[in-house]
């Protein structure tokens, strides 16, 4: 068993599941979360969706899954470090993405503009319901039935709208208070895992360079160390010393970071830590910049560039098309779907309607909304 501050999370303590279940025989509540996220039908389609790249543009790009697991592992070594529940932080890293639309952020703001005025679309709200409701999988209540803590880190975001929808969970999101340091964790380690990741992949892609990166401080800090250590190294094996070298020092700042922080709120439970006013893991004032700054420069240089962009144009199209498609005539969908939509019409008409479309298309992986737009607009495409 972990040694755990005060302030983790503790499985005995959970808030619980919301339909209640007897405590599991060998393993923690939060192990149970995560077994059950990773046996889930949405876990394994995020190794068919893509965050800024698309799925079938090469075999060495992150997928969502890759990228869930690289999150898992830096959030489990941070919260070992800092004495916070590993098991709880790996069920929220896995799962943190369910949620996502096919195509990256091009597909989630084309989901959103589609469901503008049927309600909207928030991915981590998206993640949530996936999690609560759409996986049809156990006998005796829908969804997971994941305890509060893992439903906690995983709404990292909510508008005040749906938060007064969640009860409890989305009380936070009205009071202006925090998750618990878990949460928080993950959330950083989703930022680390990112940043870098696309540093690499940009750079595999040949749409950044090596000389373009050395405006970036955090990047040029470990090049020149790199540098002077081998000089005679392959740039492949280079720019894995630099990122490796990155993530470690944002990594390290951030253990550094919290435990003092830790220290100076005097937290001594997990209910201390959701009363603070801010989150209490964070970078350095110092680190929270050099982090910023290559945060911009991926911005202005990888996710708006010309060959991205057309990418992200496309994958827009084909999500928008879908959408109005079967909105406007619902016997398209597959039965499953169409039988869903029926009755969602009849509760909640246009809105239901337009959420069971949405529910669809948000589930889809990259190549089966390629494949799905295919099969209903070309009349060459068997269906
Ligand atoms: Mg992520």
């Amino acid at each position: 068993m972990q040694n755990l501050a005060p302030y983790a999370a503790n499985p005995e303590l959970s808030r619980g599941r919301r339909v209640h279940e007897p405590a599991p025989n060998h393993r923690s509540e939060y192990q149970r979360d995560r077994d059950r996220i990773v046996h889930c039908t949405g876990f394994r389609r995020l190794e068919y969706k893509t965050q800024v790249f698309v799925n079938h543009e090469g075999d060495l790009f992150r997928t969502r899954l890759t990228h869930s697991i690289e999150v898992a592992q830096i959030g489990r070594a941070i919260a070992r470090a800092l004495h916070l529940n590993e098991d709880l932080t790996e069920a929220i890293a896995l799962a943190h993405d369910i949620g996502h639309t096919p195509f990256g952020h091009a597909g989630q703001e084309a989901l959103n503009n589609c469901m503008d005025e049927y309600d909207g679309f928030e991915h981590n709200y998206q993640s949530l319901r996936v999690l609560d409701v759409l996986e049809e999988k156990y006998a005796e209540f829908e969804g997971l039935n994941l305890t509060f803590e893992t439903r906690e880190g995983i709404l990292k975001h909510c508008s005040q709208k749906n938060a007064k929808k969640l009860g409890q969970l989305g009380e936070r999101f009205l009071n202006h208070q925090q998750p618990g340091l878990e949460a928080q964790l993950a959330n950083l380690a989703d930022e680390i895992a990112y940043n870098n990741h696309d540093v690499d992949d940009g750079l595999r892609a040949g749409l950044i360079s090596i000389e373009q990166l050395q405006d970036v401080r955090l990047f040029k800090e470990q090049y020149d160390i790199v540098q002077k250590l081998y000089p005679d190294i392959s740039e492949r094996r280079k720019i894995h010393e630099i990122i490796r070298r990155m993530i470690n020092r944002l990594v390290s700042d951030l253990i550094e970071s919290a435990e003092t922080k830790f220290k100076k709120s005097g937290i001594s439970s997990i209910d201390d830590v959701r009363l603070q006013n801010q989150p209490l893991v964070s970078f350095s004032s110092e680190m929270k910049e050099l982090s910023l700054e290559l945060k911009q420069f991926l911005r202005k240089n990888l996710y708006t560039h010309y060959r991205v962009y057309r990418m992200t144009n496309k994958a827009k199209n084909i999500i928008q098309k879908l959408f109005h498609a079967f909105l406007t005539d619902i016997a398209l969908l597959p039965t499953e779907h169409y039988e869903k939509a029926k009755i969602m019409d009849r509760e909640e008409g246009n809105i239901g309607r337009a959420r069971a479309v949405a529910d669809y298309i948000a589930g889809m992986t990259d190549r089966y909304a390629i494949r799905e737009h295919n099969r209903l607009f070309d009349p060459q495409e068997l269906t």
